[in-house]
């Protein structure tokens, strides 16, 4: 084999390149790795029901080629919050089953020799992406779960109105990133009725403020089945491609400088929390960190 081709990958994605160059990518180039999460969920009548998993593969294919990151293959299920569940068309994992699936992946991605983890999720799965987090770092593996518009906070200066859901930020994504699957002309404004004032309710994608909780803290919201009239919330007749180019190329610039700073502060090889006791977590205060990291867990100079 070519020594160039084990310095470098032939693809972006974990699945498009042999074992021993993923294995070598690390060791020598670059051991951060993303793992872009959707969903498989109605976007009403006018995106399709990928719409989530192909937002958080097209945003994630750019983060991964600007950034050197490498790509772990994105699992096409997810997660939701309990309001989307007995949707026509949304095919929802159970909790326990993604949590754990999110976990499984990390773990076997970190065999490879990736030690950073950042999770770019499209979609509203937070309920099973922090667990997850939490049960990885009590075993060792350094990981940031994310929902893009989340990170990005737009907070309304590329749209109108903050995120929902087959609204004029997702479907500005989809016209930019898959205008192929994409029927403009079936496009029309829905919403849901609220269980108390949105006041108190941190939307997605807003910024915050005092006195109100994140939008996966509460039972906010009734069933969507029988609450929606067409499976939207929010206005997608709003949507452009030039607002989804705005977005995405805004939330990838964050995601680079992000993965910039780990790789610069924590070079290949380096695991951030500088120990692992993978699938063995057992409570016990006492924990053995590398040669990387000193016995209080700091990385040393
Ligand atoms: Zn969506």
């Amino acid at each position: 084999m070519k020594e160039s081709k084990l310095k470098n990958r032939n693809s972006i994605w974990f699945q498009e390149n042999s074992a021993k160059v993923n294995i070598n990518y690390a060791k020598n180039v670059c051991d951060v790795a993303i793992l872009p999460i959707g969903a498989i969920e109605q976007h009403g009548p006018h995106c399709p029901c990928g719409s989530d998993t192909f937002n958080a593969i097209g945003i994630a294919e750019k983060v991964a080629e600007k950034s050197g990151a490498m790509l772990l293959p994105c699992p096409m299920y997810g997660s939701h919050p309990y309001m989307h569940w007995g949707m026509e068309g949304t095919i929802p994992l159970r909790y326990e089953t993604h949590i754990a699936l999110l976990e499984d992946i990390i773990r076997g991605a970190a065999n490879a020799g990736y030690n950073k983890f950042i999770i770019i999720s499209a979609h509203g799965q937070v309920a099973a992406m922090i667990v997850a987090v939490n049960k990885l770092g009590l075993e060792g593996y350094f990981t940031l779960g994310s929902t893009w518009y989340d990170f990005l906070r737009d907070d309304k200066t590329v749209l109108k109105d903050y995120m929902w859901h087959a609204d004029e930020a997702e479907t500005s994504l989809a016209l930019y990133l898959y205008p192929e699957f994409v029927d403009m002309d079936l496009a029309v404004a829905g919403g849901g009725t609220p269980l108390i004032d949105s006041k108190w309710k941190i939307a997605p994608g807003q910024g915050t403020s005092p006195g109100s909780m994140y939008h996966f803290e509460g039972t906010f919201a009734l069933p969507e089945k029988d609450d929606l009239a067409v499976g939207v919330i929010g206005d997608p007749t709003r949507a452009t491609a030039e607002k989804g180019e705005k977005l995405v190329t805004a939330t990838v610039n964050h995601y680079c400088e992000l993965i910039k700073e780990i790789r610069g502060k924590y070079p290949c090889g380096i695991n951030p929390l500088g120990f692992r006791n993978a699938m063995g977590y057992t409570g016990t205060p006492s924990i053995e960190y590398d040669k990387f990291h000193n016995e209080k867990g700091q990385l040393l100079k």
